[in-house]
């Protein structure tokens, strides 16, 4: 590998670098990607024990675009298995359907009014100023009530940032909008009517999220594990990795996070290095449990505002195909949330989340568990505050200048899906096609 000339070189082989590859390796350009760890797949790993599979959380495809969706059941090899969402909320000691604010029947009635009354009077307002952060526009939009007992205590939690220092750029299609007749007929009897991007997912019927990575790298030719870029000389061209070796390419495409992209480039300005300390970014504990018991539940996940119970969302993967677990057995996952670095062990954390899964009605205890496999996630959501633009701008010009390409969820520094990483990568490897 010493010395070796690429055409284009990929840095990280998850979604996004595989798919710029894979579109590469479609036109005949000569390229080569390199993945730090032992195999590829990145967040979309599934990882397995003692007959259990657990991906890194709940990792299910929604399909937006056509062409992605064509991409995707022609280049896997496996069935994707379609599902109806069956997604609920947690809150006040009552399960609701998602998403909240169309779904407040089943809550106590006290909530329920103190949602659709500060609803009317928001809807009265509506179309005065907020002040451009995510829980003022929370509070305009669904009103007090709903922004109380669902909208912030979540991304609170979620986001573990405020919400008032969050900005609204991220929504998009993750927040489902409402209409006066929606959240009253919803407070008077359960909507008939699913809504939001994730109403129907794809899951492969076996072996878990990374037969869609796997697939994908199978038709590769070239793609190289254990190669952790730490170095990149932008004058020369030339990638260094960790265990000594080296290559030079003529076109660049970095799917690794960009904090680690900047570590790697020792002559960056001071300001550009200072702008990528600026992003910041939610790490996430990803708990699985695998337990003996059956019939857990027949929920896909719910959502957990409430702030006594650590974990924001808990999912469960044997109903997301049943040969995720052994015959008669389930499991769950829970996700919680942290910001720069955190001590966990194991048995508190089980711990905490038997008692979490105990107030929300499950009746498991520690004799019911089988199996544990926690996945610490140190890049999981990109957060959107002020800085974020104005740091992203000032890096991508540096970057852009020097012939850097980025893509991907932490390339990009944006709230990817596993398609919008697949479009990413391909739109980032088109770049590169004559
Ligand atoms: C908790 C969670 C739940 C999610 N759920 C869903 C879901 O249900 N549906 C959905 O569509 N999307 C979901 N996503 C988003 C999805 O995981 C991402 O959009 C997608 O996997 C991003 O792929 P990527 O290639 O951009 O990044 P990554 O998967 O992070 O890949 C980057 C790769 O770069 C490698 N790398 C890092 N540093 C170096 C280095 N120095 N040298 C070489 N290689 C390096 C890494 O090892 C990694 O393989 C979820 C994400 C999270 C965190």
């Amino acid at each position: 590998m010493n010395g070796e000339e690429f055409g284009v070189v990929i840095l990280g082989g998850g979604m996004t670098g595989l798919s710029a590859a894979y579109r590469l390796e479609q036109e005949g350009v000569d390229y080569c990607l390199f993945e730090s760890e032992e195999r590829v797949g990145g967040l979309c790993r599934s990882e397995k024990a003692d007959g259990f599979t657990f991906d890194y959380a709940g990792h299910l495809l929604h399909f937006l675009n056509a062409e992605t969706e064509k991409f995707v059941k022609e280049v896997v090899e496996e069935v994707l298995v379609a599902h109806n969402r069956r997604a609920w909320v947690y809150s006040n000691g009552a399960y609701t359907r998602y998403p909240f604010q169309r779904n407040l029947h089943g809550l106590p009635d006290s909530i329920i009014k103190e949602c659709v009354l500060a609803y009317v009077e928001a809807d009265i307002d509506r179309g005065k100023e907020h002040k451009g952060d995510f829980q003022s526009w929370a509070i305009s939009t669904f009103g007090d009530g709903i922004a109380r007992h669902f909208m912030i205590p979540y991304n609170r939690k979620m986001w573990v940032t405020e919400p008032d220092r969050l900005t609204c750029d991220w929504m998009g299609r993750f927040v489902p909008d409402t209409n006066p007749v929606d959240i009253i007929s919803g407070a008077f009897s359960p909507s008939t009517e699913e809504v939001g991007y994730n109403v129907q997912f794809f899951y492969p019927q076996k072996g878990g999220i990374e037969v869609v990575v796997n697939s994908i790298a199978s038709k590769l030719t070239r793609l190289t594990c254990k190669k952790k870029v730490v170095k990149i000389d932008l004058e020369t061209k030339y990638v260094d990795f960790e265990d000594g070796s080296s290559c030079s390419y003529k076109g660049l495409i970095s799917t690794i996070p960009l904090p680690e992209l900047t570590s790697c480039l020792s002559a960056a300005p001071r300001s550009m290095k200072g702008s990528c300390a600026r992003l910041i970014h939610t790490s996430v504990l990803d708990v699985n449990i695998g337990f003996s018991v059956a019939d857990l539940t027949d929920k896909h996940w719910v959502y957990v505002p409430e702030p006594e119970i650590p974990f924001y969302r808990i999912g469960f993967p044997h109903n997301f195909s049943p040969l995720l677990v052994p015959q008669g057995k389930t499991s769950a996952y829970a996700e919680i949330s942290y910001r720069g670095s955190h001590r966990w062990n194991e048995e508190t954390l089980v711990s905490l989340v038997l008692s979490g899964m105990n107030k929300m009605g499950f009746a498991v205890s520690e004799s019911d568990v089988e199996v544990v496999k926690i996945m610490d996630i140190k890049y999981a959501y990109v957060i959107y505050d002020s800085n974020r633009e104005k740091s992203l701008e000032a890096i991508n010009e540096y970057l852009e200048a020097n012939g850097i390409r980025t893509a991907g969820r932490f390339g990009a520094w944006s709230y990817l899906s596993m398609e919008d990483s697949i479009r990413d990568g391909i739109k980032a490897a088109e770049s590169f096609i004559h």
